[in-house]
């Protein structure tokens, strides 16, 4: 039960520290008795939790913890694919984010904006780099970003990037300052974390 200022803090399977449920992956069962990992915690059943850091969930898996919180017969269970999955639905998020932003305006796009719009006042806090991107355009950026202390991350192709802009190719994305920049750079550090590009 949820009571004013206090969160719900549930344990992680594999270091058994108690955290903030929303600091933990959930998992539950599907009706077919998988174990799937439920990242966005809208899965109904029971739930079990782990960190972020996939030597949790590896030493969870070898502890054989999952089948006991979700009290399951339990089949091999891999390790890596739990951890790919756990990548995959962070990244949707993050990509989910970023359309969010854009619909909701809070978004500058192209190098020349982005450029010009770090260090102004109110300006961008976060910047997506293209994976693709320029050496030339993304050490422009990254020097100027630098310099304003502004975090950038790499993320997903010029065209995966202009896509969800609703442009062409898009090599530089900025958040304006701002909730939706700070909720971004949060999954983007997990995803960091989870992927291990740190
Ligand atoms: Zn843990």
């Amino acid at each position: 039960m949820r009571t004013a200022g206090k969160k719900a803090q549930r344990s992680c399977l594999g270091c058994r520290e108690a955290q903030d449920q929303d600091k933990l992956v959930r998992y539950v069962l599907s009706p077919q008795g998988e174990l799937l990992v439920d990242y966005r915690m809208r899965l109904p059943g029971r739930g079990a939790y782990t960190c972020f850091d996939p030597q949790c969930i590896f030493a969870a898996i070898k502890r054989r913890q999952f089948e006991r919180a979700l009290k399951w017969g339990g089949e091999s269970l891999d390790g890596q694919t739990l951890v790919d999955s756990l990548a995959t639905q962070v990244r949707e998020k993050i990509l989910n984010l970023v359309g969010i932003a854009r619909k909701s305006n809070n978004i500058v796009s192209g190098g020349t904006l982005v450029l010009s719009s770090l260090g102004k006042n109110g300006g961008i806090s976060l910047v997506l780099l293209a994976e693709d991107i320029s050496a030339a355009i993304g050490q422009k950026v990254l020097d100027k970003a630098g310099v304003f202390e502004v975090p950038c991350y790499y993320l997903a192709s010029k065209d995966e990037l202009g896509h969800l802009v609703g442009k062409g190719e898009r090599s530089v994305i900025g958040l304006k300052t701002g909730s939706l920049a700070e909720s971004l750079e949060v999954e983007l550090l997990r995803y960091k974390y989870i992927v291990g590009e740190s």
